[in-house]
């Protein structure tokens, strides 16, 4: 059926889940699923095109990480949002153990060095980057920055992925901004959004799900929520009120792997 799109799922070699589409007679495409794996708090891995992505490493002190085994984190890439130390706590221990290119702020990647960390991608927001497994870029996030010892972090950051793969948004911690409306521009189909929905620092569900009409996509991750009494949420009034916006809020347990 030329120029219509099928798309079909099967079992690669017995483990691996893949959808096959087939775009055009005689052309068949093969698009693995996209992982995520949550950590607590905001830490957490996205698996796309057969690269790691860790996000904001941050174990140490974390209570819903205790039972996270670091040693077992592999990461081809980490991405920081912005400097505070419930994202960077383990930022310099895992980039060293991990190896992995660290992406974030001019500043931050700054500090990575100075604190010797060699392999770091220096970025701000503007145009997409092209890495490996897609592009990546920069966004607003409206939040602060700042390292733990109090010196300036560049500006906080959210993330809009491009790939292969599929295409994915992960904000950061914010609030609600009409930036988001951008985002739409740059991914016209975004896959799924990761969210802070703890309220106080950042959004709470309410707004996660106006951001969520923002950047049209209706299948959103929840995290930065549940880690201390002054970001705790109702997950199953967030979860209903999703649904009853005709969306679904993902709320992975910790050290649990989904499939987006
Ligand atoms: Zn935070």
């Amino acid at each position: 059926m030329n120029g219509q799109k099928e798309e079909s799922r099967t079992v690669v070699c017995g483990q691996k889940e893949a959808i096959f589409v087939n775009i055009n007679p005689g052309m068949v495409f093969v698009a693995d699923m996209t992982k995520f794996t949550f950590y607590g708090h905001a830490s957490f891995s996205i698996e796309t095109g057969g690269k790691t992505l860790l996000f904001d490493p941050f174990f140490t002190g974390n209570p819903l990480a205790k039972d996270i085994d670091t040693d077992k984190i592999m990461a081809d890439y980490i991405f920081i949002t912005h400097g505070h130390g419930d994202h960077t706590g383990d930022l310099v221990a895992l980039a060293k153990k991990t190896g992995a290119l660290c992406v974030g702020a001019f500043e931050v990647a700054g500090w990575l060095q100075k604190n010797g960390v060699e392999k770091v991608h220096p970025l701000n927001h503007g145009g997409p980057v092209a890495f490996d497994f897609g592009k990546a870029r920069a966004v607003n996030a409206i939040h602060s920055s700042s390292f733990g010892d109090g010196s300036y972090a560049g500006n906080p950051l959210g993330y809009v992925f491009t790939t292969a793969n599929g295409n994915f948004y992960v904000s950061g911690d914010t609030a609600l901004t009409m930036d988001m409306q951008l985002i739409p521009l740059w991914a016209a189909k975004l896959d799924f959004a990761v969210f802070p929905i703890g309220g106080n620092y950042t959004m709470d569900p309410a707004d996660a799900i106006h951001a969520s009409d923002f950047v049209k996509c209706n299948t959103v991750v929840g995290v930065h929520y549940n880690t201390w009494p002054i970001v705790t949420i109702d997950t199953e009034k967030a979860k209903a009120d999703f649904a009853a916006a005709g969306k679904k809020l993902l709320l992975p347990g910790v050290g649990k792997t989904i499939e987006l």
